[in-house]
């Protein structure tokens, strides 16, 4: 990149992680962003930049002069930058890509996770269990820690657990996993893709040139689809896992135990125990979610590829500690069971989280991002004692509430501020019965109430937190 004159697309993390790293490789940086102002180009000052002036993108940006056009998450691909960049001949790629192409000699191998829902769970767990092996490793990617840093820093890593979007995945061609896993597919994000079958193919990317595994979902025929079309290494497998049996060359529950039957290193037997349902660590005492035994599957067979220990998976599965606002329980009040899963902001999350209980009071609603809710409402009514909503699209849900679940009490919450939260709380405790779970699990975005799905978890966990001690106070 030295001597190259490179224009960055975004000033996000990973735009200005991108920025500095190129510019201290010797490349001339220029970054545009759609928006201006004095925080911006504080940003883009240790990149050494020249940031561009405002609006430059937005009106009619040119790629003209560059050599390489690198491109943040939030820009479409339909953006017009790009169309002209393509025009011009000038590539486009992502900062996964970049990370790729600066990685020196010796550098460590990627193992590497997609989906639409899961990523950064799996990829926790599975960072737990490289560590329970002893090997150097860092969480990495779309879960926070840009790439480029890490791959910059002099860290001696033996391999890295790295999360990615379909977004990145999209702007990355080269990159080639040591052993690579496709969660789950559902609609999601198909604005930014333009339809299923384009998000597919940037999902399936993450098989191509894979060396030893590529991991699919057995519940799910279109992962194990993107790896019968994926070009990989020669003598690279197909590993399923599944939460029944694993049939050959998968991973799979057997009473309760964890089974690995893809990488048995004795000829003599035909399968490995590799943890108990049990030993995955989330909310003590709580049952584990069924979506997380699919993560722990996932990340295990990873690490299994990659020649870890039956052991470690187990020690590493038990000291795995789950990110804030995923299926967090927060307390139990009166009986009933309240359950922060605010990041559970598409459909096929929130059907997820609602199949881990059995009567469950749900607080939903947020913007809707363009999805329908008739499908997720129709497989979770039966589970359902009650439904608070909320936020901007909640109709869409109320609609689909009628329509599949008519005898559900529906409260139909006509607010969008932020103390709606203590108001739903409120009334999802007096639907709830001993035994419930009130389920904060949205299916929608909360952008429209709230900064990010964080600050709307905490909202809840605070109303709750009101709750209990209202409770204790009148007791
Ligand atoms: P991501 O990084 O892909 O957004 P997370 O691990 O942060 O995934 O989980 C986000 C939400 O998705 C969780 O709160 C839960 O509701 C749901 N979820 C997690 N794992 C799965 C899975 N394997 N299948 C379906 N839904 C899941």
């Amino acid at each position: 990149f030295n001597g190259k004159h490179i224009t960055v697309a975004g000033l996000g993390v990973s735009g200005v992680s991108a920025a500095r790293a190129l510019a201290g490789l010797g490349a001339r940086v220029t970054v545009v962003d759609g928006g201006d102002g004095a925080a911006l180009r504080e940003r883009a000052r240790p990149a050494s930049a020249t940031t561009s002036r405002s609006g430059w993108a937005t009106r009619k940006p040119s790629p003209e002069g560059s050599d390489l056009v690198v491109t943040s998450p939030g820009w479409r691909p339909d953006s017009p930058l790009f169309a002209a960049a393509a025009a011009a001949g000038v590539d486009v790629v992502g900062d996964v890509e970049i990370a790729w192409r600066i990685r020196g000699e010796g550098a460590p191998p990627w193992l590497a996770v997609t989906g639409t829902n899961g990523k950064t769970t799996t990829v926790r767990m599975l960072a737990s269990i490289l560590e329970a092996a002893g090997l150097r490793t860092a969480a990495v990617g779309n879960i926070g820690t840009p790439i480029v840093d890490v791959v910059l820093s002099q860290e001696p890593y033996d391999v890295l657990a790295v999360e990615l979007s379909s977004y990145q995945l999209h702007w990355a061609p080269s990159v080639r996993a040591h052993s690579a896993a496709v969660l789950n597919l559902a609609p999601d994000h198909l604005d930014w893709h333009g339809s299923m079958a384009a998000y597919a193919a940037d999902k399936g990317r993450i098989y191509e040139g894979n060396q030893v595994a590529c991991v699919y979902n057995t519940a799910d025929a279109r992962t194990e689809q993107l790896v019968r079309d994926a070009d990989v290494e020669e003598g690279c497998r197909a590993v399923g896992f599944t939460l029944g049996a694993p049939g050959l060359s998968e991973l799979g529950v057997v009473d309760g135990i964890l089974v690995d039957r893809a990488f048995v290193a004795d000829r003599q037997r035909n399968a490995q125990e590799l943890a108990e349902v049990s030993d995955i660590a989330s909310s003590p005492g709580k049952p584990t979610a069924p979506h997380n035994i699919a993560n722990a599957l996932a990340a295990a067979a990873l690490a299994r590829a990659f020649g870890v220990e039956p052991k470690a998976v187990r020690d590493g599965l038990r000291a795995f500690r789950p990110d804030a606002h995923r299926i967090a329980h927060v307390a139990d009040v009166a009986g009933v069971a309240y359950v922060d899963d605010s990041k559970a902001t598409n459909t096929h999350a929130a059907e997820a989280s609602l199949a881990s209980y059995e009567s469950v009071v749900w607080i939903a609603g947020g913007l809707a991002k363009g999805a329908t809710f008739d499908d997720l409402v129709a497989r979770s009514a039966k589970r359902l004692r009650g439904a608070v909503l909320i936020g901007a699209d909640r109709a869409l849900i109320k609609e689909a509430l009628a329509r599949h679940a008519p005898d559900v009490p529906v409260v139909d919450l006509d607010r969008t501020d932020t103390g709606a939260m203590t108001e739903a709380v409120r009334e999802a405790a007096a639907l709830a019965g001993e035994g419930d779970t009130v389920l904060m699990a949205p299916a929608c975005a909360s952008m429209d109430m709230f900064t990010n799905y964080g600050e709307r978890g905490e909202a809840f966990a605070a109303a709750v937190r009101e709750l209990a001690a209202g409770r204790t106070t009148q007791e």
